[in-house]
Order: C-alpha cells, then structure tokens, then sequence
C-alpha cells in the first residue's frame, strides 16, 4: 500500500519543513515512497510533508503520470533565482477536487542535493518550473491556494467544511 497523502487543512501541510542534515537510509527510503505515492494518485510532484514527513525532500517527474521516466529527487531545493511570469491551471494531491489558476516565475534556478549528496543545479522552465515551485512552496507550509484570490479561497475552504460536516472528507 502507497502511503497516505495527507488533505488541506491537515496541520502539517502549514508547517516549515526542516533542513535535511545528513542523507541516511531511512531517507533514501522515504523518497522511494514517496515516489510510490505520488505514481499512485498520478501526480507529477510531491513534497515530503504531503506524506507527514517534515523534511525538505520533494520527489517530481514530469513525464507523468504515464512515462515515469523522468523520477528526480531534490534535498533541500532553494530557488536561486527567478525570471518571467506565466499564469497555469494547478492543483494538488493534498487539495482534493480543486483547480486553479496560479501566477509563478517562469523560469527559475534551483540549488539542491541529489540523493547521493552531490550538489545540482537546474535551470528550469515550462512545466518543471511551475512544479518545482509548487513543491518548494510544500517545504515553506505553502499550498497553491495560498496563492489564490480571497475570494476564491473562501468559496474553497467553505466547501471543505460541508464535506467535513458530512463526513465526504475524501
Ligand atoms: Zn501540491
């Protein structure tokens, strides 16, 4: 069994991730399973608190979900740098049934570690840009609804709270 993808407004999606200090087994596990997860649902991203580990690891292939070619894993990603602007549909694994537009930088640069505890560097634009912003934002406590206009966020929340009230909570 994949493990579970924690749902908007579970606690941990808010938190700030901590700071990877040292790549072990039991973190090259958790990315296996992470990756597991993500496939299972069909996502192309995922971030370490979506599965209630609060850590700065994100997991993204943006073959997906079908080719699964293209698996990287990122420890502790920072955005170095930001360029442009473009305006896309989102949504989350942890925000069921809900799309929105997002505005994010068009291209950016990330600094990371890979599993191995090499630095990497990539230069990122079309889809892996928005992804990789989107789940860089998972490890800040950030979701893409976050981002979205008041208006829009409180239809969101509001529907959240009937589904809870009647137990549909998926
Ligand atoms: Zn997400």
């Amino acid at each position: 069994m994949p493990r579970e993808i924690l749902k908007y407004p579970h606690p941990v999606l808010a938190q700030r991730a901590k700071e990877i200090t040292e790549i072990t087994p039991e973190l090259r596990k958790l990315a296996e399973e992470m990756a597991e997860a993500m496939y299972a649902k069909r996502g192309i991203g995922l971030a370490a608190p979506q599965v209630g580990e609060c850590c700065r690891l994100i997991a993204v292939d943006v073959s997906g979900p079908d080719e699964r070619t293209d698996l990287k894993f990122f420890v502790n990603p920072v955005i170095v740098s930001k360029e442009g602007q473009v305006t896309d549909e989102e949504g989350c694994l942890s925000v069921v049934n809900f799309r929105a537009k997002v505005t994010r930088a068009e291209k950016v640069k990330v600094k990371a570690k890979d599993l191995d505890g090499n630095e990497v560097e990539v230069d990122a634009d079309g889809i892996l840009a928005v992804c990789l912003q989107h789940e860089i934002d998972h490890l800040d406590g950030v979701l893409f609804i976050d981002h979205i206009s008041r208006l829009k966020r409180a239809l969101y929340d509001g529907k959240i709270k009937k589904w809870q009230k009647s137990g549909k909570q998926a």
